[in-house]
């Protein structure tokens, strides 16, 4: 395997920052300074090391569909002691697998949080030109207008630019709420909650049903999934 690649799955940084990594002398393959890109090692049996760190290289790689409760932060471990997916994951997974969850949700969001320990993946996914699509079943406050499904698939301008749904299907009007799907491409913070904020309807509930390919389907809240080899290759 290309030497960037091994770099880039361990989570050591993207295949890009791996070369600069190799450019500037920092990457040592076997006690020798690489500085030519493309060498191809052996990770299984290589000896490689980051500023004199050993890199931990994953042999088998791991892909894992997680339904992430209301209320927990997205992250493997949490300075402040508050739920977090790592306390679900650390139960079922083997002790040392070094898993990265692919983007984050709000800890007020709930569902599909993708976990892999290919770290080339988890930066690819959520790089904006990857570009991969995500649904959303929200709640909003308020019986939706009419025109604000085009509103939204037309593009709002937020604070940090402009935003749109693809996709927008009104699914439920009930007791001052309604109940909309929507997909889009967008990975940036609060995207969703903000995009309804714009056109006056605050989200009272969010969920994530899919990411790309892969469908949160009737898995329970706080539990986790191995993905198929077919929902794997569709994200690569
Ligand atoms: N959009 C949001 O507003 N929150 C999330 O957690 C994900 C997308």
């Amino acid at each position: 395997m290309r030497l960037q690649k091994v770099l880039a799955q361990a989570g050591v940084a993207s295949r890009r920052a791996a070369e600069n990594l190799i450019e500037q002398g920092r990457v040592e393959v076997d006690d020798r300074i690489v500085t030519s890109q493309g060498l191809r090692i052996d990770p299984e049996n290589a000896v490689v090391r980051v500023d004199g760190v050993r890199v931990v290289v994953q042999k088998d790689l791991v892909h894992i569909a997680l339904n992430k409760p209301r209320g927990w932060q997205s992250t493997m471990s949490d300075d402040l002691g508050r739920p977090c997916v790592g306390d679900i994951v650390s139960e079922r997974v083997a002790a040392g697998q070094r898993l990265f969850h692919v983007g984050r949700l709000d800890a007020d969001t709930e569902g599909l949080l993708l976990l892999t320990n290919d770290g080339d993946l988890a930066h690819r996914l959520m790089h904006p030109s990857f570009e991969v699509s995500k649904t959303y079943l929200a709640t909003v406050s308020g019986h939706l207008a009419k025109g604000v499904s085009k509103k939204l698939r037309d593009g709002i301008e937020l604070e940090d630019g402009p935003a749109k749904v693809d996709a927008f299907t009104l699914l439920d009007v009930n007791e001052g709420k309604s109940l909309v799907r929507v997909s889009l491409h967008e990975g940036r913070k609060h995207i969703v909650r903000r995009l309804f904020d714009a056109v006056g309807y605050p989200v009272v509930r969010l969920v994530r049903t899919d990411v790309g390919a892969v469908a949160l389907g009737d898995q329970r809240p706080g539990t986790l999934r191995v993905l198929g080899r077919g929902e794997v290759g569709g994200l690569y």
